[in-house]
């Protein structure tokens, strides 16, 4: 594999792997064009903070470089606004607050790009994307046609869409639409006790969107590990969600488990609270482990590998599904 096409700084892991051909996408001409020629296997690389890199990629990577944002529209709704899919999602955030826009304060800090926003419909603080979420374009892979998806297309769940599942790998999203509101306008609710706390310590009764932005960026920062400073990808797995029944017979066994009932009448379990209490939490195993701080973040300590992470992260699973008969689920995207 071309030692050039070099992955390692374009991975929020560290981990050093070479890619068999690196595209950078820069114009959906230029994209098209690449498709015609190309016969590889094909992945898309946004900033590379939701995957692991279990070995080379003998493949065509497709690194988002498409730059672009502007306000289309503004109503009663709210303020319609486009952006180009390789733009930095923390930056866009910055952006919007900057002009007067509601709606992304809760999402703050983020790392990676608008495009890989819907794969996962991200979420953090009780906001998903698909609460400010329009529409996105995307092009087709096989036939370089761009499509336009609803919404309701897209299939959005819990750190889910469609883009996972059926459509996984068959799209390279190019666009993303999302309505917004204008914040002067906007009610700014503090539903979540973190943010609700750092507001009050600085004696803030009437907070701006700015204001929310800068205590998630707080918190987040105080919580979770830099990847530029210790490699991770934010959370390995996803929180769990288990029947009400299951639940009640774990709860037997484990009186003080942490859980959230939804709506459906399902329970939600923290990950980070079964890793923890099955004995992980700040575990290191040669050059990865669970992080002190935050058991649901991986970390590579330096000149771990992949394969490393991925094993680690196996026996997170086979643990707790031993302790609580529960599977967890990565969030992670393994290449
Ligand atoms: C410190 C840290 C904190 C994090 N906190 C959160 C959080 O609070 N909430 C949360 O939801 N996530 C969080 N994450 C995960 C990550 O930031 C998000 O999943 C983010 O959306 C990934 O963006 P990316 O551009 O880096 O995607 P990548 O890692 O480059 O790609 C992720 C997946 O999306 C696909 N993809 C990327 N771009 C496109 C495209 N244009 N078209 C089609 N497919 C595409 C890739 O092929 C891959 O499968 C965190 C990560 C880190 C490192």
């Amino acid at each position: 594999m071309d030692k050039n096409n070099s992955l390692k700084r374009y991975n929020t892991f560290g981990l050093d792997a070479n890619a068999r051909d690196i595209f950078r996408v820069r114009s959906i001409s230029g994209l098209r064009k690449k498709l015609k020629d190309n016969d590889l296997v094909i992945y898309i690389l946004g900033g590379g903070s939701n995957i692991l890199l279990t070995g080379d990629v003998d493949s065509l990577v497709l690194k988002n470089e498409l730059r672009g944002k502007s306000i289309v529209s503004r109503d009663a709704e709210g303020v319609k606004v486009a952006v180009r899919s390789g733009e930095n999602w923390h930056q866009f955030v910055l952006w919007s607050l900057e002009n007067g826009l509601a709606g992304l304060e809760n999402l703050s800090l983020i790392p990676g790009t608008l495009g890989a926003a819907p794969i996962q419909n991200i979420g953090a603080y009780g906001v998903e994307l698909k609460d400010i979420f329009e529409g996105l374009e995307a092009m087709n892979l096989e036939t370089g046609k761009i499509h336009f998806f609803e919404k309701e297309e897209c299939q959005f769940g819990y750190r889910d869409s469609i883009f996972k599942r059926e459509l996984k790998g068959k799209y390279f999203i190019t666009k993303i639409f999302l309505r917004l509101q204008d914040a002067e306008k906007a009610k700014v609710s503090v539903e979540y006790g973190a943010i609700r706390q750092i507001l009050e310590g600085k004696n803030i009764t009437q907070p701006t969107v700015k204001d929310v932005s800068n205590a998630v960026i707080e918190i987040r920062q105080s919580k979770l590990p830099d990847p530029k400073v210790l490699g991770n990808s934010g959370s390995f797995f996803k929180n769990p969600v288990v029947s009400k029944s299951h639940f009640l017979s774990v709860q037997q066994n484990f009186p003080d488990i942490v859980f959230y009932d939804l709506p459906d009448g399902t329970v939600k379990v923290p990950a980070g609270w079964l890793i923890e209490h099955a004995g992980w939490k700040g575990k290191r195993i040669g050059n990865t482990g669970s992080h002190a701080r935050q058991a649901l973040v991986l970390v590579n300590y330096g000149g771990a590998t992949g394969a490393e992470i991925k094993a680690l992260s196996d026996e997170i699973i086979a643990s707790v599904k031993g302790k609580y008969d529960i599977a967890l689920e990565r969030e992670v995207n393994i290449w």
